[in-house]
């Protein structure tokens, strides 16, 4: 497998206890970062996963940080640059999916996905973007959706949170670009965690009949390409969104 090489590079992520989150913690540690990441209702989740990797001789620490709050998200990167002594990367990987048809949904499912979603990465992005100035250095990546690009039936909310994303992730990458900073979005399909988990066998045979490998990504496959974009080797890639989704969008 190709790695990256992030040696005593310091990356904060959002949702590292889980799924893809996790699996991006795991890889970064493995490739010699300092991995800041959150966790925020399972510190028992995080706490076993920071154990098996510093157990391997993994750096990581584990904060408990709801995004959408945000002095909860500006204290999370305070601690990631006052312990760590920079932030060379931001992930935000933090989500959630609230489902239902436009006509049942409620208010509050709505404003809950995109206060997680969108506004969690907007305060996280702005507490980042002050200290990578300062280093004129620094990538930020955000883990969006093929559904931001080509919309899902029951998915109102995380659609436009997702297709938010992309807005974001361009304007950032224009604003940020001449203090050396990039900003791109990672797009997945349809990866197994626990997102997915909860979708019946025949629901994912009919997904999987859609997409062009036929399958559904690991976590890992995710992790692979959001370490492309922290590493030296994508230096000259900003305000782009990279579908990872076995070619069910092209
Ligand atoms: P997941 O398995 O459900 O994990 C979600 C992670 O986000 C957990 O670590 C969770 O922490 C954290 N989180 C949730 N709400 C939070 C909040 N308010 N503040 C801070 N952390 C919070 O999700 P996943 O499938 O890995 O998805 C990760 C990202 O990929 C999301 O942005 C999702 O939209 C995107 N994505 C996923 C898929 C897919 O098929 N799975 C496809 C496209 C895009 P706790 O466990 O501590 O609550």
């Amino acid at each position: 497998m190709k790695t990256f090489d992030h040696s005593g590079k310091v990356f904060a992520i959002t949702g590292g206890s889980r799924g893809i989150g996790e699996a991006v913690v795991r890889r970064l540690c493995s490739e010699g970062a300092h991995v800041f990441a959150t966790y925020n209702s399972n510190p028992d989740r995080s706490a076993a996963v920071a154990a098996e990797i510093e157990a391997a001789g993994g750096k990581v620490t584990f904060l408990q940080v709801n995004v959408a709050d945000e002095t909860s998200v500006k204290e999370f990167i305070e601690a990631v640059v006052s312990t760590g002594g920079r932030i060379d990367g931001l992930v935000n990987n933090a989500g959630i999916t609230r489902d239902g048809l436009l006509m049942r949904m409620s208010t509050k499912d709505w404003s809950d996905v995109i206060d997680t979603n969108l506004t969690g990465v907007f305060f996280a992005c702005r507490a980042a973007a002050r200290p990578m100035m300062s280093q004129r250095s620094g990538r930020i990546v955000n883990i969006g959706s093929i559904v931001g690009l080509q919309g899902n039936a029951g998915q109102v909310n995380y659609s436009s949170a997702k297709a938010g994303l992309v807005g974001l992730t361009k304007s950032l990458a224009r604003e940020l670009a001449s203090r050396n900073i990039s900003v791109n979005c990672v797009a997945p399909g349809y990866v197994e965690t626990d997102m997915t988990a909860k979708l019946t066998d025949e629901q994912k045979a009919a997904f999987f009949g859609n997409i062009p490998l036929k399958r559904g990504a690991a976590p890992e496959e995710i992790a692979s390409v959001v370490s492309f974009f922290l590493a030296a080797e994508s230096a000259y890639v900003t305000g782009q969104v990279l579908n990872v989704c076995g070619g069910l969008a092209m």
